[in-house]
């Protein structure tokens, strides 16, 4: 059977009314015939069947053997780091997702964990700084908002010489573009915010395991800290995921087109894209992401300003200038001043961050009228005249 036959019929129809629909269970208790002892369920946070369906879902599209689904991404990342304890250490990738780097740095660095933040385009150089104490080795592939890839295998294949857990932070490939558990990772989590709802319509996190231990240490930690995801999200994002393989790959063909238009425009200095062949890793990428490149891409222009890129951002019209990534609708969005907007400036410039760059989330439209859009929108730009011609 083919993975997405295998997706949409392991959507259960509801065990006690036969509704082909997973019904949303909105309730916080459950009726009990004597103390404990009830049909699977006694109270919402530990478990609930809406809920449950979702994780199975979930952990079914990764490959893994269970799912945990928590209120949002960053629920979902304080989960997994709460597996540690005074003393460890976290070897992260440097352009780690913002609310990662700041969770580890200003939450969990008092707590006595300490984190490496390491260039993971070359896997080796997690060996600087692998020792006894590291817990985790945290990979984002590709990263935000320059797109730079790990070789998930490599790290893997490095890591099982330790006692370290890989976490692949799998949000910007999506489960349809890659499966970290068959490239070695140990766990993966998602902003299902992003791809796995695909609509923005909701902020929701996944951790999916692949070991009955891990399966049972998430579990408690889901249930002990109680960031859970409520019923009518879980729906929502069963609901995404029915179409997520139609959405990443229309999203990805889109993008890819978007991104050779862009490759020969004068205007655009740096392209970062991992389906184009002129991208450092395409090659990694192209075969740990199955072909899919997904639909984000960064640029920055020559006429390097705040000002140039500000006027780009607010002069497309299907491309809406917001944050977030990951759904039907294009979005466009100005990483120096919006999502980046905290970090100090040479850390920016350091990460490739500059004052042009530009970020798009491309979506399920008509190619050629987002093509158009980005064109109309490059023409306003100043001196652009003046650039073709020469
Ligand atoms: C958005 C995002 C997160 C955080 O998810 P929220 O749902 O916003 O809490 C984590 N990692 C990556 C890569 C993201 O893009």
């Amino acid at each position: 059977m083919s993975r997405i036959t295998d997706l949409l019929h392991s959507i259960p129809a509801d065990p006690l009314t036969g509704a082909l629909t997973v019904p949303v269970y909105q309730t916080s208790t459950f009726l009990q015939e004597a103390p404990d002892v009830n049909k699977g369920y006694d109270y919402s946070r530990t478990g609930n069947p809406t809920r449950a369906a979702l994780e199975k879902i979930v952990a079914g599209l990764e490959g893994g053997t269970a799912a945990f689904a928590f209120a949002t991404g960053m629920a979902a990342i304080d989960a997994v780091a709460k597996l540690l304890k005074t003393g460890d250490e976290i070897i992260a990738v440097e352009d780690i997702y913002g609310g990662a780097y700041r969770l580890f740095t200003e939450v969990y660095k008092n707590f006595g964990i300490k984190v490496h933040f390491v260039n993971t385009t070359k896997a080796e150089n997690i060996l600087d700084y692998l020792n006894d104490n590291t817990k985790l080795i945290w990979l984002e592939s590709p990263t935000n908002p320059t797109l730079k890839i790990t070789d998930i295998r490599k790290v893997s294949e490095i890591a099982k010489t330790s006692n370290a857990l890989v976490v692949v932070d799998n949000t910007f490939a999506s489960p349809v573009a890659q499966r970290p558990f068959e490239l070695g990772a140990d766990i993966i989590v998602h902003s299902a915010t992003k791809y796995i709802g695909g609509h923005s319509d909701l902020v929701a996190g996944i951790v999916v395991t692949n070991t009955p231990e891990l399966d049972e240490k998430i579990k408690f930690i889901q249930n002990a800290a109680g960031g859970v995801l409520g019923p009518w999200d879980c729906y929502l994002a069963i609901r995404g995921i029915e179409t997520i393989e139609l959405r990443v790959r229309r999203q990805s063909e889109n993008a890819l087109k978007v991104a050779q238009y862009l490759s020969q425009r004068p205007e655009i200095d740096k392209i970062y894209y991992p389906g184009l062949s002129r991208h450092q890793n395409h090659e990694i990428a192209a075969e740990q992401q199955n072909g899919r490149f997904g639909g984000v891409i960064s640029f920055s222009l020559k006429d390097d300003t705040i000002e140039t890129a500000t006027k780009l951002v607010i002069s497309t019209k299907y491309f809406k200038l917001a944050e977030s990534l990951g759904g039907v609708k294009s979005l466009i969005c100005h990483p120096f001043t919006m999502t980046h907007a905290s970090i100090p400036r040479e850390n920016k410039l350091k990460a490739g961050i500059q004052e042009s760059l530009v970020r798009l989330s491309v979506g399920i439209e008509d190619p050629e009228d987002l093509i158009q859009d980005i064109s109309q929108a490059l023409q306003q730009l100043p001196h652009t005249e003046i650039k073709n011609e020469d």
